[in-house]
């Protein structure tokens, strides 16, 4: 009986796939390309990951939230930031999805831009704030690191800007963002296990150290020079 019902449905699976595709709406959001190419970041995140975690997480994301949007015009024009920020306004009955869809949307866009081979350090007005607001990139690493591996399930742990400049740690569950309270995010790490099992299996503290490897800080200086100019979205 159960068996059957397994071969029935996977029988079924690429009809619906093709399915879905066809009917996804190709706007008004699209998938952002990798800055980079998907093996940049080895070998501290694989090349499979990033190509599943980009091409088909990400990408369905964005498909939902389209979908979602279809038949709501006002919503559907709305920068992600504003669509994100006003979720109480939304009706109902797509509230859950555009929170779930959305968020990945932008959780997701934040992270490719926040990352790179490249490394670097923390310079400048950045690396000023960091000093100031955690006792320097050390302790600042520690402290994220031991939140995300605080979040239970799946999640993300983010480091927020203020309107001041002001750093701070915070988490949230699923794909919510700081940005649904209007909030500004400087940058984050994905600590779902689509973003490292492949590579680390359970070994989430394994994944949040290495990933300092990969933090592109050039980026993340622009991300807080354009915060305190106000013109930092998602
Ligand atoms: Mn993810």
């Amino acid at each position: 009986m159960q068996r059957r019902a397994v071969l029935v449905g996977l029988a079924s699976l690429p009809v619906f796939a093709r399915q879905v595709r066809a009917q996804a709406p190709s706007g008004p959001h699209s998938l952002p390309p990798l800055p980079y190419p998907t093996n940049a970041l080895e070998p501290h995140i694989d090349q499979r990951t990033m190509e599943i975690h980009h091409g088909r997480h990400h990408q369905a994301y964005v498909n939902n939230l389209n979908a979602a949007l279809k038949d709501h015009g006002e919503a559907a024009k709305l920068p992600l930031h504003e669509l994100l920020a006003k979720l109480g306004e939304l009706p109902e009955g797509i509230r859950t999805a555009v929170r779930n869809n959305g968020g990945g949307h932008a959780n997701h866009t934040m992270f490719w831009e926040v990352m790179g081979p490249g490394g670097g350090q923390p310079a400048g007005a950045l690396k000023d704030a960091i000093d100031r607001d955690f006792g320097g990139l050390d302790k600042l690493q520690e402290q994220f690191n031991a939140a995300g591996l605080r979040v239970f399930g799946s999640g993300w742990v983010f480091v927020t800007v203020d309107a001041a400049g002001k750093l701070a740690i915070v988490t949230r569950p699923n794909q919510d963002t700081p940005l649904m309270e209007g909030g500004r995010v400087l940058f984050g790490n994905d600590v779902w296990e689509h973003a490292y099992y492949l590579l680390y299996q359970n070994r989430r503290g394994d994944y949040l150290k290495a990933w300092w490897n990969v933090v592109n800080w050039q980026k993340v200086g622009e991300r807080y020079a354009a915060a305190q100019a106000g013109k930092l979205t998602i």
